[in-house]
């Protein structure tokens, strides 16, 4: 039943509020009580900005999800979308098709090398889900370690491997997926209390004990560098040491650049920066800059070449499906053409100096790193202790979170930033200019005021 009086004539065009009105009453709201979900009305979108149903126009400072690389509204894109659509919608994934070759070809380029077999799917979870399924079939053994904070989506089984507390929820039903947790890799505040580089990357080391004493392990899944729990940036040496630990023990290594990939940190993907061989890469948003649904999972030929004489006992419907993969041939293109990966150095460059210079002026910043256009602004009500202002409990609890606050002020100035438990993670399309990065770091800048003020009053907890 609807709750509001909605017209029947569905082809009269509906107002903004029965827009969101009929959203709200029958749609569900992802990862919050319904009851706090208040959506706004996205009407047009255009580069880096997209406007809503009242006209107001945002700066898109976080890409939606950290997957419109290329901005709103590329032409390419779009017309390789009505390409596919008027030649080939849909074909079942045991046909070979024009688009899947030519993205195939096109991934044996810009993919680390090595990775050479490739599964489509059509998210960054069920790249997951492949991965993990792969890794067991591959290897014979069934655990997965991942890390605590750490996200690998949202079903059964990479939501079980996900480290942050969205977890919570659904333990303990959610546990019995064989998977085990090790410490994030965080040098800002390493939860072994270590400190780089005289901690010899102990964290490393730490997986190795833990390998050894768990046995029947298939695979670690990483984050090459954590997105939205905070773009953590493994300290050097760290991917050589995994990989030797990984190697010592037969225990195969996923990337998950889910987030990571597609030119976000100034690289193709995030493993480029520090020349490691994965076993397994999955990816997703990115891959198609999140105009048509598509997610990867991408394998080593020796992986591939198991299940020549294997059953590869998995699969779906919409696997492969050309209305994804041809618009992705489209994105690579165009990623190509605006030379965007370069360009996300480049101009991350110029975001992280003016970042930067926040840090003396806020008391209540901890931390501002990043890497390419994929950077973080990390708050604390106490520097020495590097306290976060919220609590994960909190926040499930749907409890006010300061750094939502402050987004909730930015946005007032039309500049959206995502917000996520105690710090920001800035990742605007790699199209964005310098004017917009001025207008997003200034709306940040008078924002923080409200976090330095809390600072001053002890008894804020
Ligand atoms: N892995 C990582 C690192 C992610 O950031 C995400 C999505 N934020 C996922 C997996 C899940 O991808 P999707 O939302 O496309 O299912």
């Amino acid at each position: 039943i609807f709750h509001l009086a909605v017209r029947s004539h569905m082809s009269e065009q509906l107002t903004s509020q029965e827009v969101i009105q009929l959203t709200k009453d029958h749609n569900y709201g992802t990862w919050r009580k319904q009851k706090f979900w208040n959506p706004n009305h996205l009407v047009s979108a255009d580069g880096c900005y997209f406007t809503d149903g009242n006209g107001k126009k945002f700066l898109d400072f976080s890409s939606q999800l950290m997957c419109s690389n290329l901005g709103h509204n590329n032409k390419a894109v779009i017309e390789s979308i009505k390409k596919q659509a008027e030649t080939l919608a849909y074909a079942a994934p045991f046909y070979a098709t024009t688009a899947r070759a030519e993205l195939s070809k096109l991934l044996l380029e810009v993919l680390p090398e090595g990775l050479t077999k490739f599964f489509f799917t059509t998210s960054g979870t069920d790249a997951n889900e492949a991965a993990f399924k792969i890794a067991r079939m591959y290897t014979g053994k069934t655990k997965i370690i991942s890390r605590y904070r750490s996200y690998h989506g949202s079903t059964a089984m990479s939501i079980a491997a996900t480290g942050d507390p969205r977890r919570w929820p659904i333990e303990p039903r959610g546990k019995g997926q064989g998977i085990i947790f090790s410490p994030e890799v965080n040098c800002y505040k390493c939860p072994l209390k270590h400190s780089y580089p005289e901690c010899g990357i102990a964290c490393a080391d730490y997986l190795d004990y833990m390998i050894a004493n768990e046995g029947d392990v298939a695979a670690v899944i990483v984050e090459p560098v954590v997105g939205t729990n905070g773009v953590l940036i493994p300290p050097k040496g760290y991917f050589k040491k995994l990989r030797e630990v990984c190697d010592k023990h037969g225990v195969l290594l996923i990337a998950d650049e889910v987030m990571s990939g597609w030119g976000r940190t100034g690289k193709w993907f995030a493993i480029d920066n520090w020349d490691l061989k994965p076993d397994i890469l999955t990816t997703a948003k990115g891959i198609t800059s999140a105009y048509v649904p598509l997610g990867l999972c991408a394998t080593t030929q020796k992986i591939a070449d198991f299940f020549e004489d294997n059953y590869f006992a998995h699969g779906h419907t919409y696997e492969a499906h050309p209305m994804t993969l041809g618009p992705a041939v489209a994105t690579i293109g165009e990623m190509r053409r605006l030379n965007l990966v370069d360009r996300a150095n480049e101009i991350g460059a110029y975001l992280g100096e003016k970042l930067n210079a926040l840090k003396p002026k806020h008391p209540s910043i901890g931390d501002v790193r990043g890497i390419g256009l994929f950077w973080a602004v990390e708050l604390v009500k106490d520097q020495k202790e590097k306290t976060p202002f919220n609590t994960w409990q909190e926040k499930l609890d749907g409890k006010p979170i300061v750094v939502e606050q402050i987004a909730a002020r930015m946005l007032g100035e039309g500049v959206v930033m995502q917000a996520w438990m105690s710090h920001f993670v800035l990742a605007p399309p790699l199209i964005v200019e310098k004017e917009d990065i001025d207008k997003a770091v200034a709306a940040l800048d008078s924002a923080l005021v409200m976090a330095d003020s809390l600072l001053e009053q002890p008894s804020v907890a």
